[in-house]
């Protein structure tokens, strides 16, 4: 039984987030950088980008700029990447396509790989001929590869030029054993393990070759990525193993998968168009299909409630806190909390972030999406003060699932209501409450001082006055201010739209009461 042990000796923390760029970052994607970022900061270490991009047939056209931007988004801004390359370059995998023969070659002149020459069309028949055909050490001697050729045969198809796959030869008979920092002791039988492509016919080395190439020349410490690997892990392991790099080996942590909301299955982005819920970080527009997925970001998001979302699927401090900020989630991140079942995925729980996010955030800090939201609906900003859009941001902001939500909670503090919703006062209005509002009107007028615990005061004891009830006034004053039967504080509001706005609005609404 081979027994992996990795060494700890005190070497930098070097993580990296190895992304494919194909398409849209799933959140699955980011919370993997995100952990891997914890760990490393956690640590005082480095958390490196690398573009993993060797399958060309899989490549899409602005996917590399895409990651980084969601990685900005997030503010996992990585220690190198292909735009900030440190001394581990190249951080793209293609440019380090000449790096990886060499190591096919050693493989193969230590008996640990092999040559092998079928052609697609020959690998089609075998699939037809057995529906559950793998290239394994069952079938391998019956394949045409340096194995079942002799070596004249194979050094001639060599001279010839004839096009040819490296693949791994899975040792028969043997248990991987390895301890992964998620799920404790993890052990791989070697004869359910099929033989690995290594190199590709056209040169380039498949994942797993290039990601134990690339992990030992980056000097990767720790690996953090999706349960979806964990099958690759004792072929990874063994390649280690067979460079001569095991006691450099980095220590493996396997995330838990995001499910789907009913827990049946990994999270597909067809779920989040099913459910209605995005499931990519930021808008992702395919360049082949011309179709837009929606992000997270788009939908309204703030990059701290989604990091803080994301830090939660599958990890916990320990205590019942839920909210913390990326500064927190370093100070306190812990690989022993990292949970092994999979995380169901809420989207309602997302949302609670975000409202929750809102708040916490400092209206100040809100102001550029506001204005941008309110200059989008028309709105001249020479209007309104900075000031005065803070204290409406205040005012509203716990009312907020999403930043673009201010303009339905609080459009009415930028243009008067177009129509009155009536239905509540409808058949209780009377000739005693039109005086009323003439004689608040001139009331309001004559204030010097305009406060709102002194306007509410006033206000109130004019009622009592008249003999009605409070609400009976109370609910069609807040209708005429802001046109139905909702938003904060009357008196807030009042305060905010200063007198001349207030008596306007007495003024344009009464009509509509009678
Ligand atoms: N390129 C792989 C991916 O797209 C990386 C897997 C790994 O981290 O080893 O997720």
């Amino acid at each position: 039984m081979l027994n992996f042990a990795v060494m700890t000796t005190e070497r930098k923390v070097r993580v990296r987030f190895a992304p494919s760029p194909t398409g849209g970052l799933h959140l699955g994607g980011v919370r993997t950088a995100l952990f891997n970022y914890l760990f490393a900061k956690n640590k005082g270490g480095d958390f490196v980008l690398r573009i993993e991009d060797t399958d060309q047939s899989r490549f899409v056209p602005g996917a590399e700029d895409y990651i980084m931007e969601c990685l900005a988004w997030c503010g996992l801004s990585p220690d190198e990447s292909p735009a900030t390359p440190g001394e581990y370059g190249p951080y793209r995998q293609s440019e380090r396509k000449p790096s990886y023969l060499k190591f096919a070659e050693q493989l193969i002149e230590q008996g640990h790989a092999y040559y092998a020459f079928d052609t697609p069309e020959e690998l089609d028949a075998q699939r037809k001929l057995h529906p559950n055909f793998r290239y394994s050490h069952e079938n391998r001697l019956s394949l045409r590869n340096s194995l079942s050729l002799s070596s004249s045969e194979t050094a001639t198809l060599l001279s010839n030029g004839t096009p040819y796959t490296v693949r791994m030869k899975m040792p028969i008979d043997e248990t991987v054993a390895f301890h992964d920092m998620v799920r404790g002791e993890v052990v791989f039988e070697t004869n359910l393990i099929d033989d690995k492509v290594l190199l590709k016919a056209d040169g380039m080395p498949t994942y797993h070759l290039a990601v134990v190439v690339d992990d030992k020349a980056m000097d990767i410490t720790h690996v953090f990525r999706g349960e979806e690997w964990l099958p690759s892990a004792p072929i990874h392991i063994l390649l280690w193993e067979y460079l001569g790099w095991a006691d450099s080996m980095p220590e493996w942590a396997h995330l838990p998968l995001i499910l789907k909301p009913d827990g049946k299955g990994k999270l597909s982005k067809r779920d989040g168009e099913r459910l209605g819920f995005p499931v990519f970080a930021m808008n992702w527009s395919d360049p082949n299909t011309g179709e837009t997925t929606q992000g997270f970001r788009e939908r309204g998001f703030l990059p701290e409630a989604f990091v803080n979302m994301l830090g939660l699927l599958g990890w916990n401090d320990g205590t019942e806190q839920e909210l913390f900020d990326l500064r927190e989630l370093v100070s306190k991140f812990d690989v022993s909390r990292i949970s092994k079942a999979g995380a169901k995925y809420d989207f309602e729980k997302a949302k609670w972030f975000n409202q929750e996010w809102i708040k916490r955030t400092p209206s100040e800090a809100l102001l550029p999406q506001i204005k941008a939201i309110l200059n989008n609906h028309g709105i001249a900003l020479s209007g309104f003060s900075e000031k005065k859009l803070r204290s409406v941001v205040d005012l509203v902001k716990e009312r907020l699932t999403y930043v673009e939500d201010f303009w339905e909670q609080a459009q009415f503090f930028f243009q008067q209501p177009e129509t009155y919703d009536t239905s509540a006062i409808k058949g209780k209005w009377n000739p005693e409450k039109t005086v009323f509002f003439q004689d608040i009107k001139q009331i309001f007028g004559d204030q010097e001082n305009w406060e709102p615990v002194q306007l509410e005061k006033t206000f109130k004891d004019k009622i009592s006055q008249s003999g009605m009830k409070i609400g009976e006034l109370m609910m069609p004053f807040r209708i005429m201010l802001v046109g139905g039967k909702f938003g904060p504080d009357v008196f807030r509001i009042v305060e905010l739209l200063g007198k001349d706005e207030v008596i306007a609005r007495i003024e344009k609404a009464l009509p509509n009461f009678q």
